[in-house]
């Protein structure tokens, strides 16, 4: 392809972008396909002759697109959000426009330089101890991984290592086998499932510990399990918490936990993929707390900082743990600046040898929305997950499951679990929004998220529409719910009462918010 092709190409698919974006809304969030539908779609070989890049984005349009599920869609509710942007997008084309491989700093200099800084602009802006920052005195520093997988891998590998040769040290009558047959690491019984997979990944068995009600992990809980394992001949090696955990958003207790790491010389990751970003507001400050006890810290961009997939900060307070651990050189990769203070070798910081140049949609973003939109951005996800939270307090039909945190509402229909179940599988079938089922003490429950590249109140109203018009149909089959076109319009008109549905169904007929003054109800169907 010549690059006059190439601009077409590359501007026809800029619009493709805009196009999709915009029109985000009509699609429905999952797709309608089933399982092995574009292989009887697609030829079963590379074709013989070129094809026309024409032909390529007609069959994108056609064939890819009714196969995606919209995860940059507010209509997106499931899991936790994958904020993707504009600028980041740009970014992101930039990159593979310049194609480096930064293995090491002579491998394309601005690669290795501009992930410094931004790593370093991002710890001020999370307001991270200084011992984090690559300009700061002493050996720590943050890096761009792939994703939280990687960076939690990274830190359990990197403890793991640094404690075989800790106790062969000490311990010289020990063979290593022996040693690394008696490690162990701990996490809560509510970390994702990255974490159970580093340690298997790593052969380094993870004691996934009790929670308390609010499935938060405290420092008594570790104290206990690790002076059990010391005394049954363990080696306690790492703990991995959780800032805001896949299940509930729960903050697990690094104040408590901190000091217990110490006394036993654990490493303590912490592991916020989806809640570090929240550091950067001062409402959430108590979320820091303890965070000067903390080894290592990652958090997603892919998640809240509008920057696409795949992103992952990651920072260690002394980057040497890591870099002594898996440093592996070869003489093809040696040159002349080698070892300079400040100019990272980020191969040695990573599980890769290769490494992609994030750090330029990262600076793009961080210089399109500045620090301020980026806060924004954060509290906008908050505010709307609140105002979810109140269409679900106000209507009784439904309840809370746990205290909603940050773009997270846990709820559920009340009554049987059966409920809760059949209310997804009907959402899920219609396919206008997307949430997942949890379960906690043999209680299922709805996460709602909010999610999207740009989220709006209308789209939130829009998902609890849907939600409060499939209970009703589900309770009621022979009934369907009539609800207002635009509750948005409704929202602003504060004072107004509006009952829509016939009253015959009184009990389900419910004062959708005492402050918005809005009653929604439910109406037999014809
Ligand atoms: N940790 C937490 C708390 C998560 O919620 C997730 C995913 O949502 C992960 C880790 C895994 O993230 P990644 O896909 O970046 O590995």
């Amino acid at each position: 392809m010549d690059s006059d092709t190439f601009r077409e190409f590359g501007k026809a698919a800029v619009d493709f972008i805009a196009d999709y974006m915009d029109s985000i809304r009509d699609c429905d969030v999952l797709s309608s396909v089933a399982p092995g539908y574009l292989f009887d779609l697609l030829p079963k070989e590379i074709p013989e002759k070129p094809e026309d890049y024409k032909t390529i984005l007609k069959d994108i349009h056609d064939v890819i697109k009714p196969g995606i599920t919209h995860w940059q869609s507010p209509n997106m509710h499931a899991f936790y959000p994958t904020a993707s942007s504009f600028p980041s997008i740009v970014g992101e084309m930039l990159s593979a426009g310049f194609g480096v491989i930064g293995f090491n700093w002579i491998c394309s200099p601005a690669c290795t330089e501009l992930e410094v800084v931004v790593m370093d602009y991002l710890a001020k802006f999370l307001n991270l101890p200084k011992e984090f920052m690559h300009s700061s005195e002493g050996p720590g520093g943050g890096i761009i991984q792939g994703s939280a997988s990687e960076a939690v891998l990274v830190a359990v590998i990197a403890a793991r290592d640094e404690a075989v040769r800790r106790i062969k040290a000490e311990r010289p009558d020990m063979s290593e086998s022996d040693i690394r047959g008696k490690l162990i690491a701990y996490s809560s019984d509510q970390s994702n499932s990255c974490v159970e997979k580093a340690g298997v990944l790593a052969a380094l068995p993870i004691k996934l510990l009790p929670t308390d009600d609010d499935l938060i992990l405290h420092g008594e809980t570790l104290q206990k399990a690790i002076e059990e394992d010391i005394s049954n001949g363990l080696i306690p090696v790492i703990c991995i918490a959780t800032l805001g955990t896949t299940g509930t958003c729960a903050y697990d207790d690094i104040v408590t936990l901190g000091p217990v790491c110490q006394k036993y010389n654990v490493w303590l990751h912490v592991d916020a993929a989806y809640a570090g970003a929240t550091f950067a507001l001062d409402e959430y400050a108590h979320l820091r707390f303890g965070m000067e006890m903390v080894d290592s810290f990652n958090f997603n961009m892919h998640k809240m900082l509008m920057i696409n997939f795949d992103c992952t900060a990651m920072w260690l307070r002394d980057a040497n743990r890591v870099i002594d651990v898996f440093s592996v050189d070869r003489i093809y990769l040696k040159h002349k600046y080698e070892g300079q203070s400040q100019i990272p070798d980020f191969r040695n910081w990573q599980i890769p040898l290769g490494r992609r140049f994030r750090a330029l949609k990262v600076w793009i973003t961080l210089r399109i929305y500045g620090a301020e939109g980026l806060r924004t951005q954060i509290r906008k996800h908050i505010e709307l997950a609140k105002r979810f939270e109140r269409f679900v307090v106000a209507d009784e039909r439904f309840e809370i499951v746990f205290k909603s945190t940050l773009g997270l509402v846990c709820f559920r229909p009340k009554g049987a679990n059966e409920i809760t179940t059949n209310l997804l599988a009907r959402i899920t079938e219609r396919k206008k929004i997307y949430l997942i089922q949890a379960n906690h003490k043999a209680k299922h429950f709805l996460r709602f998220v909010v999610c999207g590249m740009d989220p709006k109140e209308h789209d939130i109203d829009f998902a609890w529409q849907e939600i409060q018009q499939q209970l009703c149909e589900l309770l009621q089959p022979d009934s369907k719910q009539s609800v207002p076109a635009a509750l948005e319009d409704n929202v602003k008109n504060e004072k107004e009462e509006i009952v829509f549905g016939k009253s015959e169904i009184g009990a389900i007929t419910q004062q959708l918010s005492n402050d918005l003054h809005i009653s929604v109800g439910c109406e037999k169907s014809k």
